[in-house]
């Protein structure tokens, strides 16, 4: 492979602007700006600085080069890749407009009203999120999450390579546990293969309003037992409508830290959000995986068939690395603790 010693290296997706499906990609970005692009062959393709634009992420999208053809080079966004690309922390004008573009304006406006009243408390926020996001309609929760799975079917997963029987044996698995537990609506399980070869990775994540994505390498790697409990964790985070919370949570400490921090918001706001959402997602996990071992228990299942899946995913997590880009499963040592002190001691414990 060419390389560059003035350049810098990155594995991106490559999508050629006609078919939807990303191919893996290794790119230098020369100190220029020029581009060279090696989609696998021994002939890389260079592009000048001139014949692509660099979209700005939002959040912890990928950065989008998109080229004058209409194809588009993804990279994974993290202090690097901003450094090299000159996208750094979004100021004023860029917060600003992230916020015009929102596809779902009765939502955004919800928002501000909510992140004006949050500014004085921030630290209530988990609170009122909590209370908010029962009264966000389905409507709203249904083009989010519809939204959300078409943008990581873009970036990240591909189409599944199970059979019809394989796939059929999640979507069981959780009618069996809507049976005890049930939602209001029914989910509905996917699955999506994430990742390459080695670096296939075992995950699965919860969607707005009521969809559970599973991974094909983690329908191939659990037992019934972990799967179950995995889907129970999942159905867990739809219970307790965490990603509508983690929503409301996230765009109102956008907005409560602009009006706090008036100009430049940047670095206040990330301080913000990781401070919240750090204690948020370990309290959410928390929260799935109780209701996981509730649910399980209920059935007579093992609690400790958990424990093994949280094993099982975060070694495969460490290998692949696609843990950090999309890390729905921060797994702690914390978490398995509390599996274990609930299959000795039942559920009187660690409240
Ligand atoms: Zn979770």
């Amino acid at each position: 492979m060419t390389t560059d010693k003035d350049g810098e290296q990155f594995e991106g997706l490559f999508f050629d602007g006609v078919s939807s499906r990303g191919e893996r990609t290794r790119c230098v970005r020369e100190s220029g700006g020029d581009l060279l692009l090696d989609c696998g062959s021994n002939d890389p393709r260079r592009i000048s600085a001139r014949e692509y634009a660099t979209i700005r992420p939002v959040g912890n999208s990928p950065i989008v080069l998109r080229l004058k053809d209409g194809a588009e080079l993804h990279v994974a966004t993290d202090a690097r890749s901003r450094a090299v690309f000159g996208v750094g922390v979004p100021r004023l004008t860029r917060l600003v407009e992230g916020i015009e573009n929102r596809p779902i304006s009765v939502l955004s406006v919800v928002l501000v009203a909510i992140g004006v009243s949050a500014a004085s408390y921030i630290y209530g926020l988990p609170l009122l999120a909590k209370n908010i996001a029962p009264r966000i309609p389905i409507a709203v929760k249904r083009e989010i999450g519809s939204q959300g799975l078409t943008f990581l079917d873009k970036v990240m997963f591909m189409p599944t390579g199970l059979s019809e029987e394989q796939q059929a044996r999640p979507r069981r698995l959780v009618e069996g546990l809507q049976s005890i537990v049930t939602l209001p609506l029914m989910p509905i399980v996917m699955t999506r293969r994430m990742g390459h070869g080695d670096k296939e990775a075992a995950n699965a994540m919860a969607l707005l309003p009521n969809t559970i994505i599973t991974t094909d390498k983690l329908v191939a790697s659990l037992d019934d037992a972990e799967l179950e409990a995995v889907l129970a964790h999942e159905m867990g985070h739809l219970h307790l409508d965490h990603s509508t919370q983690s929503l409301v949570r996230g765009s109102a400490v956008s907005i409560a830290t602009l009006v706090l921090f008036g100009g430049d918001p940047g670095v206040f706001q990330a301080l913000a959000i990781n401070l919240i959402d750090s204690k948020n997602s370990r309290d959410h996990e928390r929260e799935a995986d109780r209701f996981a071992l509730d649910s399980l228990a209920r059935r007579g299942g093992d609690p400790m068939a958990l424990h093994k899946a949280l094993r099982k995913i975060s070694e495969g997590h460490e290998e692949s690395g696609l843990g950090s880009y999309l890390s729905s499963h921060p797994m702690t040592d914390d978490r398995l603790r509390e599996i274990e002190r609930y299959s000795l001691h039942g559920r009187r414990v660690s409240e």
